[in-house]
């Protein structure tokens, strides 16, 4: 479903990315962990071209997206976000934020958008909090409005970044939840966590990510019990 191969991207000499190859099948679950300016949000901005490569393809389900004719929205469309500060639209009500995107882009009539907003919001457990503003909801409420939201384009496939580290730790159970069933369900992700449990018992496999090259890509069990690398070593040792 995404396959990257040799990406490349710097920010003027600051080279971030140096040759990420990477095979994402329809349905996996994967999780990126790495220290901190590693490079892991980079890799996963470029994924729907929030960030241009420097040079290497991304080709998601088949299509080339670094081809200078790719489409950007549909692109956008058939990938959702969700980043570690919401991005809800503060001005707008949870339901409005949900059904913009999907309105605007003609994707479906207004009605059948706040009915599925009110599917969305039963599922990730805020069904009663349709009309309210989001400067009244927790991060943790925040984060699932956000994650409503990607989902009311129908992506195939689901990109986080760090969803829950800006959050209180009692809030962070209730957005991993709405993760986990959505893994259960079947859904491609693609998850930038530190969240080693949940990496753990989710993920497909675990990519470790350091100076902007994959160190290591196992399954968590493999990854976690035995890591091969010395950089892997020492990082699990401090976060473990
Ligand atoms: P991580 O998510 O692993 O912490 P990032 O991908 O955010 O790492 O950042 C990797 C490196 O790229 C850092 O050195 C950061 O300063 C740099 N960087 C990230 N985004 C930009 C940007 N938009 N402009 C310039 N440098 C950036
Ligand atoms: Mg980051």
């Amino acid at each position: 479903m995404i396959k990257v191969q040799n990406l490349h991207k710097s920010y003027g000499d600051n080279q971030v990315l140096n040759g990420i190859s990477e095979h994402i099948k329809a349905g996996e679950v994967v999780s990126v962990i790495g220290p901190s300016g590693s490079g892991k949000s980079t890799f996963l901005r470029c994924l729907n071209l929030l960030e241009q490569p420097t040079s290497g393809d991304i080709i998601i389900e088949g299509e080339s997206i670094t081809a200078a004719n790719a489409c950007v929205d549909k692109l956008r469309q058939n990938v959702g976000m969700v980043f570690q500060n919401f991005n809800l639209f503060p001005h707008l009500t949870v339901k409005q934020n949900i059904t913009l995107a999907p309105v605007k882009l003609k994707l479906m009539s207004q009605e059948q958008a706040d009915a599925q907003a009110h599917e969305l919001l039963a599922k990730v457990g805020l069904a009663e909090k349709a009309e309210v503003f989001p400067n009244s909801l927790s991060g943790g409420q925040k984060q699932r409005v956000a994650i409503a939201r990607a989902l009311a384009m129908k992506p195939d496939m689901m990109l986080f970044d760090e969803p829950t580290s800006a959050l209180d730790p009692e809030m962070v159970g209730d957005v991993l939840d709405v993760m986990k069933d959505l893994a259960q369900q079947g859904m491609t992700m693609v998850i930038v966590t530190h969240e080693m449990g949940f990496a753990r018992e989710v993920s497909d496999r675990v990519v470790f990510i350091d100076g902007g090259v994959i160190v290591e890509n196992k399954p968590p069990a493999e990854l976690f019990d035995n890591p091969q690398h010395a950089r892997t070593q020492a990082f699990l040792s401090k976060v473990l």
